[in-house]
């Protein structure tokens, strides 16, 4: 019988306790505490033949034992094997190992071989033998499993000894008690070990390929029951929640397909196909598009947009600030300004009666296009006719939801756009039951931004610079570093630099300051005379991140490169190079800053693909970091790496939306393991799914 933890040998209620705290509450998620890595200490050798240095194995029985006093007491234990001899000893607790070791007994010890007045091992790993037990090495003579630990652990004693002893007497004791979850077939083919084997072999291993078998069945694993839940959502949406089919010709569509001062991409052309084929069907779109920025998203979103007006519904157009709408709203009517479709623009400047007629409009189900904030649909406009949602520029994961917009009753199609491109295997894991669509092409005649480091002590030469260009009629963004831990020292640097300069180099030029803390009445003004042209230098934090085109603005310097995330000064260097002008961007750092800062900023200087650079910040940063995971909802992985196992996932994913695909209830036989532990351990994170 699967035991509690608690009456588990070598927990015990208190370390129960802990483990509860930390989401280890029962024997299912203990058995899923998977070491972090593994020491080899397979290498046994005879006492004599011991060299300095070596990391070795060696067993003996104990010949003499005790505590040498100094200024801390010491442990010590001489060991022999009739062939040499060797000193182990312990710096502290050494009234604890006192008790613990015999004179007479055998011991096995694992560690580096010193040289001390004779051979030595400061602080071996020990497994004590009793009169000549070898079958029971844990600790010693083996793989050796660590495991990660904490504070809390700690202090109750949960460390890689006695988690190593708890799993001894679970693979001892219970082992036969661990089903297996993935069906035959599935796991023959994947050429992986029975799970009673593969849980052996991570806690206990006996050799490096078993272990990697196993290592690499669990990452499976938990990839692969992810990626059925994401295959039961997606199957429940596209079976029952209902949605418009678009099936009318698309007139205005092709009007303005036909009136483009420039050809489509290949990859524009591509995802439009994509929409399209979604809008047909009688659900909901739920996709996402992700492009670097400049790749052409805008046009792409007219195009759908114009689909749900073709077939006479409501188009709502949400991006995150003020200023973007109002660019947007610019762009949109210019594009379709020959032709028969309207378009309304709510924010914060609208007057009481344009936001009337605009109501007036949306009540009588007129098809349009209303362009705004994420407020519009949130509190402020009720649409009668709404047929389609985009949500531009999406930066942070997760979290503009579709649930949101189901539980207003919203059964609109939804496109959302991001300008953080990531590895499709991915993004299909992350943005989980969205369809992903990705314009990996740039269109053509695009100057790439010429990007430099530059050191601190280059700031003369890059004012010139900078006053230079401002002389020919360009504009400058000038960006601080603000992050939340620091905000009150940075905001103060940035703003008594900026009166600085104000005062001092740019006295001839209109400057501005614009920051997150201001009010955004104030902030929207600023951004507005900036891409108005009334402001030649903006100091700014990365307020600015967020998609406004200044086609102008030609160079961007950066102050304290290396503080920023590589994405970020990606995305940042984007606000540069919109227009036909030259653009640069210079990277301005101390002398001294950290190599992951450095490989940062060179990777900035070699590319400007949005692809490479995300895929970049993915390896350095790590899966956590760069989705700020525990935020955003994503899922948290124990053993596998979204990043560096994308094989595993791509494999995964494969299997478990083909495995739902053809029993899709789960209801046949050689699925029942499968569903049993689906239910048990994934019921709670699953929104809809009927399985059972
Ligand atoms: P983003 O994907 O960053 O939102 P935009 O949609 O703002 O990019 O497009 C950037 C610029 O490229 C705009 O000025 C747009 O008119 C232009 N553009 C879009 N598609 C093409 C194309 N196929 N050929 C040339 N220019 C294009
Ligand atoms: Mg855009």
């Amino acid at each position: 019988m699967i035991p509690e933890i608690q009456y588990i040998k070598g927990i015990g209620p208190k370390r129960a306790a802990v483990l509860n705290k930390y989401g280890i509450k029962t024997f299912w998620e203990l058995i899923e505490y998977f070491p972090h890595r593994y020491l080899d200490r397979t290498r046994i050798l005879p006492l004599n033949n011991l060299s300095k240095d070596a990391e070795v194995t060696v067993i003996g029985k104990i010949e003499a034992a005790g505590v040498r006093r100094g200024r801390k007491p010491v442990f010590y234990l001489v060991i022999s094997d009739g062939k040499g001899l060797l000193e182990a000893v312990w710096f502290n607790y050494a009234n604890q190992y006192k008790t613990m070791f015999k004179v007479g007994e055998w011991v096995s010890l694992s560690g580096k071989v010193n040289f001390y007045r004779g051979f030595q091992m400061v602080h071996p790993d020990y497994d004590k033998l009793g009169d000549g037990d070898f079958e029971n090495l844990i600790n010693t003579g083996k793989i050796i499993p660590v495991y990660p630990g904490n504070e809390a652990f700690k202090k109750v004693g949960l460390n890689s000894y006695t988690f190593r002893k708890i799993f001894h007497f679970i693979l001892s004791s219970h082992v036969q008690e661990i089903p297996e979850v993935l069906p035959e077939s599935l796991y023959n083919q994947r050429n992986f070990l029975p799970r009673q084997e593969s849980f052996r072999n991570i806690h206990s291993p006996l050799a490096e390929d078993s272990l990697a078998r196993s290592i690499k069945r669990f990452k499976y694993e938990e990839f692969f029951f992810i990626q059925m839940m994401l295959a039961l959502q997606r199957q429940h949406i596209s079976k029952n929640e209902l949605g418009y089919a678009f099936e009318n010709p698309s007139v205005e569509l092709e009007k303005l397909y036909h009136q483009l001062p420039f050809n489509m991409t290949k990859a524009q052309m591509r995802v439009v196909k994509e929409i399209r084929g979604d809008m047909k069907r009688p659900h909901p779109m739920n996709r996402i598009l992700q492009g670097d920025v400049g790749s052409g998203k805008t046009l792409v979103a007219m195009m759908a947009m114009l689909i749900a007006i073709d077939n006479g519904y409501q188009v709502a157009l949400m991006v995150p600030t003020e200023v973007l709408a109002e660019q947007h709203y610019y762009t949109i009517s210019t594009f379709l300004k020959d032709m028969d479709v309207m378009v309304g623009l709510l924010t914060g400047n609208s007057t009481t009666s344009e936001r009337k007629s605009l109501q007036d409009h949306l009540n009588s189900q007129d098809p349009l296009i209303v362009i705004g904030t994420h407020a519009l649909i949130q509190e402020k406009v009720t649409f009668s006719k709404l047929g389609l949602v985009i949500i531009d520029e999406q930066h942070r994961f997760g979290v503009m939801q579709r649930s949101i917009l189901l539980e207003k009753g919203i059964q609109a199609h939804v496109l959302i756009m991001t300008a953080t491109p990531i590895p499709r295997t991915l993004a299909l894991t992350i943005y989980g039951s969205l369809d992903v669509s990705t314009l990996d092409e740039m269109p053509p005649n695009r100057l790439p931004v010429q990007t430099y480091w530059r050191f601190e002590d280059k700031t003369e030469e890059i004012d010139a610079f900078v006053m230079e260009r401002v002389d020919k009629g360009e504009q400058v963004f000038i960006v601080y570093p603000l992050v939340e831990e620091s905000e009150k020292i940075d905001l103060k640097a940035a703003t008594e630099n900026y009166s600085h300069y104000k005062k001092d180099q740019f006295i001839r030029y209109k400057t501005a300051l614009l920051h997150g803390q201001m009010k955004s009445e104030e902030k929207e003004k600023i951004m507005r005379d900036f891409s108005e042209g009334k402001i030649d230098i903006l100091f700014s934090t990365t307020v600015i991140e967020v998609g406004v085109d200044v086609p102008n603005a030609t160079i961007m310097v950066i102050e304290h490169a290396e503080r920023f995330g590589l994405s970020q000064l990606h995305q940042l260097r984007g606000r540069v190079g919109r227009g036909l002008k030259k653009s640069y961007c210079i990277l301005k750092t101390p002398y001294r800053i950290s190599e992951t800062a450095q490989k940062r900023l060179q990777i900035m200087t070699e590319t400007s693909d949005g692809f490479q650079i995300a895929e970049e910040d993915l390896r350095i940063r790590g899966w956590g970091d760069f989705f700020g995971t525990r935020q955003s909802g994503l899922p948290v992985f124990k053993i596998a790496n979204p990043v560096s196992d994308q094989s595993i996932l791509q494999t995964a994913r494969k299997d478990a939306f083909e495995l739902i695909k053809n029993d899709p209830h789960l209801r046949k036989e050689e699925n029942s393991q499968l569903k049993e532990y689906f239910i048990a351990h994934y019921k709670d994170k699953v929104k809809y799914f009927n399985i059972s």
